[in-house]
């Protein structure tokens, strides 16, 4: 009788116990064979299981919303710090003080007020048909403006986040006066209309329809390993001055995690040396730690000068370059 009082007792106790023990709930933008490798390896590292659901980021956080204080949700991963920067706006995430993500992840590329820390890097970068251009044609995203390229550029459609903080950060650095004379430049030496997506602009190139575009970096890695022989190459612009424009995937914790702790120890842990290949390495992006080297077959694209600008200002701007791509006539 005693034996089992003080055994309900324990049970009692044990049950009574916070539940950040053994499980993260993740919401990814991400898509499930991205992020799986790396949960199956933290649970088998940790014990703790990371359950996750996957969708288009604009219903993930739609769902967070509507969840409020009852979502089971301890983590928001996406892409594009555009998307990062509206989640955290819209209060959907929480500021988290860690020494381990400022060391792992550079200042530019997490939230100022730590909402959010990009795991991966991707560079939107200029790529080129290499039977039509030598890279000492190219210089940077501005020169693309110049009338010299008037029918020879291809473009990804406005409607894109990754354009619009493109746009958002020529924003930053020129003013919308200089950055809406730019886009018109582009606008006006489209050789076709827009393009719905990265590969289809890259393949439009390679085709030469145009000689140049500007692409994420992932993209013309997939597109090449699947077709090698096509005439194209990325080229880094701007080294001279700003660097390439990068952007990031990345994480926060939810507003309302109910596992805070867990999940804090998990994007520590997805920051750190052991799991930034596996998040890089998949999606043929460079690790956001600088600890971290990237893939070879990454790594063969060569080194490039980063714009240091805090890929913030892609959220913060994003209003102003939609409005702006509008106004310049980029669809
Ligand atoms: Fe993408």
């Amino acid at each position: 009788m005693r034996k089992n009082s003080v055994f309900t007792l324990l049970l009692g106790a044990f049950l009574s116990l916070p539940a950040f023990a053994d499980e993260v709930v993740v919401y990814s933008a991400r898509i499930e064979q991205l992020i799986k490798p790396m949960f199956d390896a933290y649970t088998k590292e940790t014990g703790v299981q990371v359950k996750f659901i996957t969708d288009k980021e604009g219903p993930l956080m739609e769902r967070l919303k509507a969840e409020g204080a009852n979502t089971p949700a301890d983590m928001l991963i996406t892409v594009d710090a555009g998307n990062l920067w509206h989640a955290a706006n819209e209060g959907l995430l929480r500021p988290v003080a860690s020494k381990t993500l400022e060391a792992n992840v550079p200042a530019h590329l997490r939230d100022p007020q730590n909402h959010w820390f990009g795991l991966s890097v991707r560079a939107r970068t200029i790529v080129f048909n290499t039977q039509k251009l030598k890279p000492s044609d190219l210089s940077t995203y501005e020169d693309l403006a110049d009338p010299k390229w008037k029918g020879r550029l291809c473009m990804r459609t406005s409607k894109k986040v990754y354009n619009q903080s493109l746009v958002a950060m020529l924003i930053a650095e020129h003013g919308e006066a200089k950055a809406e004379q730019i886009v018109r430049g582009w606008v006006a030496n489209l050789a076709t209309d827009t393009f719905p997506d990265d590969t289809k602009m890259m393949e439009a190139i390679a085709a030469g329809q145009c000689d140049v575009g500007m692409g994420n970096t992932y993209y013309y890695g997939r597109l090449m390993e699947k077709k090698p022989a096509l005439p194209l190459a990325l080229f880094w612009p701007n080294q001279q001055g700003s660097g390439v424009h990068v952007n990031i995937s990345g994480a926060g914790i939810a507003k309302h995690a109910k596992h805070e702790k867990e999940a804090i120890r998990l994007l520590e842990w997805l920051s750190s040396a052991k799991a930034q290949n596996m998040f890089a390495d998949v999606n043929m992006e460079y690790p956001a730690n600088p600890g971290v080297k990237a893939d070879p077959a990454v790594a063969k694209w060569g080194d490039f000068k980063h714009n240091p600008i805090n890929v913030a200002k892609a959220g913060e701007l994003q209003a102003a370059a939609v409005k702006l791509m509008d106004r310049a006539g980029y669809k």
